[in-house]
């Protein structure tokens, strides 16, 4: 057995204490080395690991595509001075369960001149999993996981260009849960997350499935419904609003009901100004006695067509 001069066992020793998983694969990417964090992050023995190919850590879908980059790595031929690369990646352990790494890869070559890949490998699954909520939380509203008002008056937006473009119909509906303070009242400010939750998960189910429900705040919700005219939103939306009052919750025990002012896109006018008519709408329906769909008064310019 040679001996290692000092320096090279400390550096073993160092990569082998190292917090972070490092390997080293050869031109044909299979492991020459692992250091305990790489084997410990994996799930992996030191020796079910040695002399296989890394893709077994890779899920089946991106094997070969890693393979081909992991090969273009080695021959240095993305860019000839690029000795590095970092990349997030999808991998799964011994275990299965899929996780997510950033791995920093550089171009090595042994005493031999032959060339490897070392690889050093952070799990960022947590902060992953953080980035992944917080692009949800941006859009969506965390108690019924409906679009939230800014994503909703956004895709509004959308929708009206689409409108505007091909010159085809385009319902919006304001809708408000009646009397909803008094759910509160009774049954406390938890029950009443918990009908919302329902309700919303109600509404979304009796739409199509490319309508948005977005809720706009408390218990008011805008629906999009792009492609039907105005009397197909007000039936779309007596639809949702039957629906609703047909099923009493279990619990708490109650029926909601609620009222709602549909209009129909009027080429030219603002996503304000159309809004504005639906919530018009929405207040008659509650002025005259609630749980109703009225249709809103069309603007003094005339419909789309
Ligand atoms: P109306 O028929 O006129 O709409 O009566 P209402 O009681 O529904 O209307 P109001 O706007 O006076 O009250 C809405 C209530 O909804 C106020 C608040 O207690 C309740 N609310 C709003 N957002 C939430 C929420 O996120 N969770 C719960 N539990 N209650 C909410
Ligand atoms: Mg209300
Ligand atoms: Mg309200």
């Amino acid at each position: 057995m040679t001996l290692l001069p000092d320096r090279f066992d400390n550096m073993a020793r160092v990569i082998h204490a190292a917090p972070i998983g490092i390997c080293v694969t050869d031109a044909e990417g299979r492991f020459e080395m692992v250091n305990p964090a790489y084997c410990e992050f994996y799930g992996y023995r030191e020796e079910e690991l040695l002399g296989r190919p890394f893709t077994m850590v890779v899920p089946e879908a991106n094997r070969a595509a890693l393979q081909a980059l992991h090969e273009r790595f080695i021959a240095g031929e993305d860019d000839e001075d690029d000795e590095e690369l970092a990349q997030e990646w999808e991998v799964h352990g011994k275990d299965g369960e899929l996780r997510n790494i950033l791995a920093r890869a550089a171009r090595i070559a042994d005493a031999d001149g032959a060339v490897k890949k070392v690889t050093f490998v952070v799990d960022i699954t947590t902060r992953k999993e953080m980035e992944q909520r917080l692009e949800f939380l941006a859009r969506h509203d965390e108690l019924t996981g409906l679009l939230n008002r800014r994503a909703g008056l956004a895709l509004l937006e959308e929708e009206i260009a689409r409108s505007q473009r091909y010159a085809t119909p385009l319902c919006v509906a304001t809708c408000d849960l009646d009397h909803f303070k008094r759910v509160n009242d009774r049954h406390g400010h938890a029950a009443g997350d918990a009908v919302l939750r329902e309700a919303a998960s109600r509404m979304r189910s009796t739409l199509r499935q490319h309508d948005h429900l977005v809720r706009m705040g408390g218990e008011e919700f805008m629906v999009v419904l792009p492609g039907i005219s105005r009397r197909e939103g007000w039936r779309a939306m007596e639809r949702l609003r039957l629906q609703l009052a047909a099923t009493p919750l279990e619990q708490p025990p109650l029926t909601l009901t609620l009222s709602a002012g549909v209009t129909e896109f009027s080429a030219g006018e603002s996503a304000d100004a159309l809004m504005e008519r639906a919530d018009q709408a929405l207040y008659r329906a509650k002025r005259e006695g609630r749980t109703r769909v009225l249709e809103a008064e069309l603007p003094a310019m005339g419909k789309a067509t």
